[in-house]
């Protein structure tokens, strides 16, 4: 059993050794991301469920290395942030999504449609996140109304003073703020009133448990969320929508907007152009 526990104790420390020789060179690799060009941003179509519009839609981003492969955003995003490379990246893809919602009106889509950008903490917290927007908004000629920042439920709650004076800035500006993941962390309502933010984004675990039979505690959650919402006269979008029963509760509980894989998957720009103006067509 002695020996057991030290083989056990020797592969762990072996496999630790190699994921921070790989977190290492991963993040020397983020340093360089934007010079180099290995970014590139996918866009997810949100659908108003009252008509089928397409609102906006969400720029997701993608890193394809020629060291290390594709990798997911939720591996290099915290990776990014730890090491302060999220700040030249994010001020990337605020650039691009402008550039590419500015293309896209040029194309003959609706200039109602917005695109959402996600802002992580560092961004918010560190960096001259108005600035930076500010900027990206006048190299395309966008109006601010044509932005959304999304921010988790987490990084609001934990820096309430920042984030409130913060938020305050943006509703001056006129570029609107939805709530990430919102129903994982502990807003208290009272909190969230005082919040000078626009739209609240349910959040995926909670939309994969909706039943249409309506007592499961998802269920619940999902419509009190979209009471609540209502009552302090935010839009509402459900995440990670897979299912058309999922879509059918939706519907019936009125959320404003619905995202996930049964609408669209997100898409490369030109994809997502052509899904736009489909829609838009019909
Ligand atoms: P998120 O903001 O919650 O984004 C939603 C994630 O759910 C995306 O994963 C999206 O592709 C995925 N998704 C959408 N619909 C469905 C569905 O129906 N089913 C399932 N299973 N998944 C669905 P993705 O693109 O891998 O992004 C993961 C996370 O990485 C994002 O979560 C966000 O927190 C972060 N992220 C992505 N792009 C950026 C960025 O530009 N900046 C920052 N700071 N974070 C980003
Ligand atoms: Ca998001
Ligand atoms: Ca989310
Ligand atoms: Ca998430």
């Amino acid at each position: 059993a002695k020996a057991a526990g030290k083989r056990t104790c020797m592969c762990y420390t072996d496999s630790m050794a190699v994921d921070l020789r790989r977190r290492a060179h991963l993040i020397s690799s983020l340093r360089r991301v934007v010079e180099r060009g290995e970014l590139r941003l996918v866009f997810q179509p949100q659908q108003v469920l009252a008509d089928g519009r397409i609102d906006a839609v969400e720029a997701l981003l993608r890193w394809d290395s020629p060291e290390h492969g594709s990798i997911q955003p939720d591996q290099f995003i915290p990776l990014a942030e730890d090491c302060g490379a999220i700040l030249p990246i994010g001020e990337w893809v605020l650039q691009e999504a402008c550039r590419t919602l500015a293309a896209w009106q040029r194309a003959g889509v609706s200039t109602q449609l917005s695109v959402s950008v996600n802002v992580s903490a560092l961004q918010f917290l560190r960096s001259d996140l108005t600035q930076t927007v500010h900027a990206a908004l006048t190299q395309s000629h966008l109006p601010p109304s044509a932005l959304e920042l999304e921010l988790t439920e987490s990084v609001l709650m934990a820096n309430a003073d920042v984030a409130t004076e913060r938020l305050q800035a943006f509703r001056e500006m006129g570029v609107s703020i939805a709530v990430d993941d919102f129903g994982t962390g502990y807003s208290s309502l009272a909190y969230l009133h005082r919040l000078p933010i626009n739209t609240l984004k349910i959040d995926k675990a909670f939309v994969d448990g909706l039943q249409l039979s309506g007592d499961s505690e998802d269920t619940t959650i999902t419509t009190t969320i979209i009471a609540m919402a209502r009552s302090l006269g935010l839009l509402v979008v459900a995440e990670g929508v897979e299912t058309p029963e999922q879509l059918t509760f939706l519907q019936q509980q009125h959320c404003d907007l619905a995202q996930g894989y049964l609408i669209s998957p997100p898409l490369e720009a030109d994809a997502c152009l052509r899904f736009i103006l489909d829609v838009q067509q019909h």
